[in-house]
């Protein structure tokens, strides 16, 4: 008989799974908080339940932890674990501490079907969609294992970002009921505005979690023009930037937070010019969005083809939006020694998508012209 993993399970899923077994729906209350906040997978331990439900669950639930294949610890305290979801595909979870918040990045997919150029995740191609236990177990095992590591009887991690593998509105059906869990005061307890929903721009998924269960919202941008992102973000070609900033605004009247952050990933030659910046300050000022920006240091990988911008490039950029009233931050990066920096999450994934050879003939990004001087240009520049 095939058991319930009651990580699949927000409240009310598992309040709907405690009267198929003929139980009173407050019983699942008790039950998410032995799984959630007390980190319990074995139900003879949970001593306030009836022995006659115990005995229920033993047949009828389990709760599955993801395997770990692999942690690594930072100089800096961050952790990355790669979890084993079966069928020869990892994905990876990472725990940023920081001296007021533990940030979890969280993957949604096993690998990822938007290819994005700069993304190492992107190049890996698509295996499939995590299930909600799937995404739920990497803060499950997270928390409950830093409580211990760490010696704390309270809460560790304060914040969750959907950063890691996959574009998580590409998986909305599985990601909802983890968001809930996330949020729910019988079980994380997570105030929305520190649970984000990081996403390349599937404008129409914006819209519906606007509906069903709004939480900070990052976008990642990445380029100034639909020209240049059709070939960064591939979505681009499907949902043009006025659509995306249009579908940002919709979402901020649902928002926790009055702002929007953009991701930009500043990338040599590429994407970095004052004038690039400029043309960012046109498009958010024409749609009328309130924002940040984050500027992300990239992480160079071979396959790329890209190069990190020089740092005075990058804070040069920056001053052009915070000179404009834009609140703009240059990410820090953590956990590179042990490449968990952002963009370079990237598990094992079976790719079904083919993802490496079709990257590799769409290499056609446009250097500026004072890179293209400075560097050789590779066969897949040309
Ligand atoms: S940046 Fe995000 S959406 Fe783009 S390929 Fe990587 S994981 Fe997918």
């Amino acid at each position: 008989m095939t058991t319930a993993n009651l990580l699949d399970f927000d409240l009310e899923g598992l309040a709907a799974f405690c009267e198929r077994l003929g139980e009173k729906r407050f019983r699942a209350t008790q039950l998410f908080r032995w799984i959630h906040q007390r980190g319990a997978s074995d139900f003879a331990q949970m001593t306030d339940l009836a022995k006659s439900l115990r005995e229920k669950l033993a047949t009828a639930a389990r709760v599955e932890a993801l395997p770990v294949i692999t942690q690594h610890e930072s100089a800096d305290g961050t952790i990355k674990w790669l979890f084993d979801v079966g069928d020869g595909n990892a994905v990876e979870a990472v725990f940023i501490p920081e001296d007021d918040r533990g940030t979890l990045c969280v993957s949604s997919q096993a690998g990822c079907a938007v290819g994005c150029r700069f993304c190492s995740t992107g190049h890996q191609g698509f295996s499939r969609n995590l299930t909600t236990g799937e995404i739920t177990a990497q803060l499950w095992f997270a928390e409950h294992f830093l409580r211990k590591h760490l010696g704390r009887a309270e809460r560790v991690i304060s914040n969750v970002v959907m950063m890691g593998m996959g574009e998580p509105l590409q998986n909305y059906a599985a990601l909802v009921p983890a968001l809930r869990t996330m949020l729910d005061d019988n079980a994380y307890g997570l105030s929305r505005r520190r649970v984000t929903v990081s996403t390349s721009g599937v404008v129409p998924m914006i819209d519906r979690l606007g509906g069903d269960c709004p939480v900070a919202l990052a976008v990642s941008l990445h380029a100034p023009n639909d020209a240049l992102r059709d070939d960064l973000v591939p979505l681009n070609r499907k949902y043009p930037i006025v659509e995306l900033l249009e579908a940002c605004k919709r979402y901020l009247a649902h928002a926790p937070r009055d702002f929007i952050t953009f991701e930009y990933c500043m990338l040599d030659g590429v994407n970095d010019q004052p004038e690039h910046a400029r043309q960012l300050l046109d498009l958010v000022r024409s749609a009328g969005v309130s924002c940040k920006f984050n500027l992300i240091p990239f992480n160079p990988f071979p396959a790329s083809g890209l190069l990190r911008s020089p740092q005075p490039r990058v804070l040069a950029f920056a001053k052009v939006l915070s000179e404009a009233g834009i609140v703009t931050t240059v990410r820090k990066t953590r956990g590179d020694d042990i490449d968990a920096a952002c963009g370079q999450l990237a598990g094992d994934v079976k790719d079904r998508t083919h993802a490496a050879e079709r990257m590799a003939q769409r290499r056609t990004v446009i250097l500026h012209p004072a890179s293209r001087q400075a560097a050789t240009p590779t066969a897949e520049e040309q």
